[in-house]
């Protein structure tokens, strides 16, 4: 069994290409290229030169002692909030933008739920003078918007979808159909491992320093490069495929996904896609997502806007489908308290999202010599009204 894509572009049975025949050429032309373009040694070099000088990596790999001496096991967190923006995306959307200019297109196209892929597409075109337009749902842009004014300051067109329930979806439909009409000149960038083939693997792939990072990190702390843990929340799940990557196909390291049980698993508001979701297909990939009976997708719930999709990319729906990973779902409230709870023993304020990931040490116990790695896939700037309001700070 391998956990990694095949050559037909899935994982398992989940992932392919379904898709509009009119977006074909577009998907194609990226299949055709992709791996060949990121093998080539002048744009590892360019990738790995603006990761180091621009992003800030390596990130550290941060041994976290109060909290290990709480939780009476040995934690590291992998610092992705410290990266250039505030989060792991950036990884990505670099990664995309190098991609774009090597296939000759000079309009930058993408779609943004909470505003942070968004953020991350409109920094990279400006950092290489492409244009950017950003397609968000309007109730989105009400909700986020310090995140709209983010793009317009970095030069971006922020459009904002209108039909349906005017959130993320929508602004999906949009982006589509704008690169459906813009065949030649324009690049999509997907924030996630998620849509067609080869979208969920490129980005992995970009994500994937994560894991290379980890490896010579804890080589150099611990003596050896593999952890027993390792812990990343799930929203499409691109910093959990980064954190996994170079572990995959190691079952030695056992790997978990948290997703988010917004108000619980079964209240009827939640985005726990594992315990919830069938088999459909979802921004034109096969995977687990949350739908009605009728095959109509369900509106997601979780504090966390990150974390707010009613799918889960195809690696992940085949890591839960296998047993590869142990899926553990999270309230916002122990999201909250684990938010909390770390900025307090650490000095480290974490995006809500990660948050869920940190209230795993209290959902399940650990070995006292365990050495868990954590994904702290993000800075918690941007939650701090959300984290004010909840606590009454
Ligand atoms: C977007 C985001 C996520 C969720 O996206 P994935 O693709 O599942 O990683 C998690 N954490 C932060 C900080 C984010 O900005």
């Amino acid at each position: 069994m391998t956990y990694n894509i095949n050559e037909k572009g899935y994982y398992g049975e989940f992932g392919g290409a379904f898709i509009p025949e009119m977006l074909y050429p577009n998907v194609e032309e990226l299949r055709q290229k992709y791996l060949k373009v990121m093998a080539e040694p002048d744009f590892q070099k360019e990738f790995k030169a603006l990761l180091k000088d621009y992003v800030g990596r390596p990130s550290p790999l941060y041994f976290a002692k109060r909290l290990s001496e709480k939780y009476n096991t040995k934690i590291y967190l992998k610092r992705e909030d410290l990266n250039h923006t505030g989060a792991h995306k950036i990884n990505n959307t670099i990664g995309q933008i190098l991609m774009a200019q090597r296939l000759g297109k000079k309009r930058i196209i993408a779609e943004t739920g909470a505003g942070q892929h968004g953020v991350a597409t409109a920094t990279v075109c400006a950092l290489m003078g492409l244009e950017c337009i950003v397609y968000m749902g309007e109730i989105d842009m009400a909700r986020q918007a310090p995140n709209v004014a983010r793009m317009n300051m970095l030069g971006a067109t922020v459009v904002p979808a209108t039909s349906g329930s005017k959130t993320l979806k929508d602004a999906t439909n949009e982006a589509i159909r704008d690169w459906i009409n813009n065949p030649v000149d324009t690049h999509y960038i997907i924030g996630s491992v998620v849509g067609p083939h080869p979208y969920p693997d490129m980005v992995a792939r970009f994500q994937a320093i994560v894991s290379e990072e980890i490896k010579w990190q804890l080589q150099e702390h611990e003596g050896s490069p593999n952890p027993d843990y390792v812990i990343a929340c799930v929203g499409g799940g691109s910093n959990a495929a980064g954190a996994y990557y170079h572990f995959l196909e190691d079952t030695n390291v056992k790997l978990i996904a948290v997703e988010a049980a917004g108000k619980g698993v079964h209240s009827g508001e939640s985005a726990a896609t594992s315990v919830l979701g069938k088999i459909g297909i979802i921004h034109g990939s096969k995977t687990l997502l949350m739908q009605t009976t009728d095959g109509q997708i369900t509106e997601p719930y979780s504090i966390s806007a990150g974390l707010d999709y009613p799918g889960v990319g195809p690696m992940h729906a085949h890591l839960y489908q296998s047993g590869r990973a142990e899926f553990i779902a999270i309230t916002d409230n122990e999201a909250m308290e684990a938010g909390l709870e770390l900025s307090q023993l650490e000095g480290i304020i974490p995006a809500i999202e990660t948050a869920h990931a940190l209230a795993v040490f209290k959902a399940k116990s650990f070995q006292p010599d365990d050495i868990v790695v954590l994904s702290l896939s993000g800075r918690g700037d941007k939650d701090l009204s959300t984290y004010s309001d909840y606590f009454n700070l």
